[in-house]
């Protein structure tokens, strides 16, 4: 099942979703209702009965107010023209591509009376070992523009991964924000939800920015973002249906579908490689030779012929892939599995473009052989250094 698999990197999910969850944890957001066309965002602004709303477009990337995706909007008719303006455009900032992602929802939400703006963040510390709450004064401005101009604005607890949140340091986030009486009291069950939430839910990022002081004193999330653990989902299956397959490379999709990991990249180069290991170290060697690769594909250790051949397929879908590299080490894998699956791929797709083969391992010179009796264009390499150097000297040849 597409979205229950062990993922290596995280899931995202949308604005209005993160809100859904983090109310279940008793944290005050600003509400308000999707709308998949200008007259749903139309009746969503009847339905709030506010004077003031937000129509926010719906994709899993940041910095959509700087990009025209935030809009404040005072009637029913503003809303639905401005939900109009926005659904359907692909909607650049600067956390998409160039070339932007598609709105296929809005997010009409209250419009706040807004007296601060802060930034309040989870993330897992790599070097720590451990969850840090990040707060800061400076709402609204990414957290590493303010980590690499005034990191002394950050103020960073760790969390104890199963207690969470302590209460003095919920108080000592309050006082670092400048809060006082009421909102100070409203700020420490916030920061204490959002703690849970994290943890409970297996997260890899909660961030809340900005987190608002309204005029009337209210600590409201604003904005909501969060990234799951996709290693944890299967402990998660509500959480693992809120996957927006829309949002996500549909060559990510499809791997994900056959096990095998791929992370679509910017370069020319299409690499198939076992291992996480051995992916990284072919990226570097490609990029030594002057090379960039054009994804990260680890086809696993167990995989069949059937594996290999979709990992294949998926390579060769990308316009921008101008040349292969594939680069096994046959351990409980088997070099002729592999030849196998590489000649059968080749064929189903006439590739055009060169393919560098290099085995090693368990079955090799079967393999080599397979490869060799094929009748196909395939340049076999004896090395990694000498893999990445054909095939980074083929596609250069192309250009
Ligand atoms: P992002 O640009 O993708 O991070 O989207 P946000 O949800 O953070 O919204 C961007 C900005 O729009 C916020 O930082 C606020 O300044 C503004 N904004 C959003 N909702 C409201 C609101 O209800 N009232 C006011 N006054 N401003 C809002
Ligand atoms: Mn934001």
């Amino acid at each position: 099942m597409v979205g229950l698999n062990p993922r290596p990197y995280p899931m995202k999910i949308h604005e209005y979703q993160a809100k859904e969850i983090l109310e279940n944890y008793g944290v005050r957001v600003q509400s308000g209702v999707v709308a998949e066309s200008p007259e749903q965002a139309a009746a969503a602004f009847e339905q709030l009965g506010m004077p003031l709303a937000v129509v926010k477009a719906q994709i899993h990337a940041g910095g959509r107010g700087k990009g025209g995706g935030v809009k404040l909007v005072r009637s029913a008719a503003e809303a639905a023209e401005e939900a109009g303006a926005m659904l359907g455009m692909m909607l650049k900032t600067p956390q998409t591509g160039p070339e932007g992602q598609k709105v296929r929802k809005v997010f009409v939400a209250e419009g706040l009376d807004l007296a601060q703006e802060f930034y309040l963040g989870i993330a897992l510390d790599r070097r720590l070992g451990q969850p840090v709450m990040m707060v800061s004064a400076e709402g609204g401005v990414e957290i590493e523009e303010v980590a690499a101009s005034n990191p002394e604005a950050i103020l960073r607890l760790p969390l104890d991964p199963r207690q969470g949140l302590l209460p003095y340091q919920a108080r000592r986030a309050a006082f670092f924000l400048g809060l006082q009486g009421g909102t100070f009291k409203k700020a420490l069950s916030f920061l204490q939800g959002l703690s849970r939430a994290y943890l409970e839910l297996d997260c890899s990022l909660a961030e809340i920015n900005p987190l608002v002081i309204t005029e009337d004193g209210e600590v409201v999330a604003l904005d909501a973002k969060i990234n799951f653990d996709g290693s944890a989902l299967y402990r998660h299956p509500k959480v693992a249906a809120m996957r927006d397959v829309h949002e996500e490379d549909p060559k990510e999709v499809e791997a994900s579908k056959f096990d095998l990991n791929y992370i679509a990249l910017e370069g020319n180069i299409g690499c198939m490689v076992n291992g996480a290991g051995l992916a990284m170290a072919t990226m570097d060697t490609i990029q030594l030779h002057g090379g960039s690769p054009a994804n990260f594909l680890d086809v696993g250790g167990g995989a069949e012929e059937e594996n290999i051949t979709e990992a294949f397929r998926i390579l060769i879908s990308d316009p921008n892939v101008k040349g292969i590299l594939v680069n096994i080490f046959g351990g409980i894998m088997r070099c002729d599995v592999i030849a196998r699956g590489v000649i059968a791929a080749a064929r189903n797709v006439e590739l055009k473009i060169p393919l560098v083969v290099r085995l090693e391992g368990t079955n090799v010179k079967e393999g080599r052989q397979l490869l060799a009796e094929s009748g196909l264009a395939i340049s076999p390499a004896t090395s990694l250094d000498e893999a990445a150097r054909m095939v980074c000297e083929a596609v250069h040849a192309l250009a």
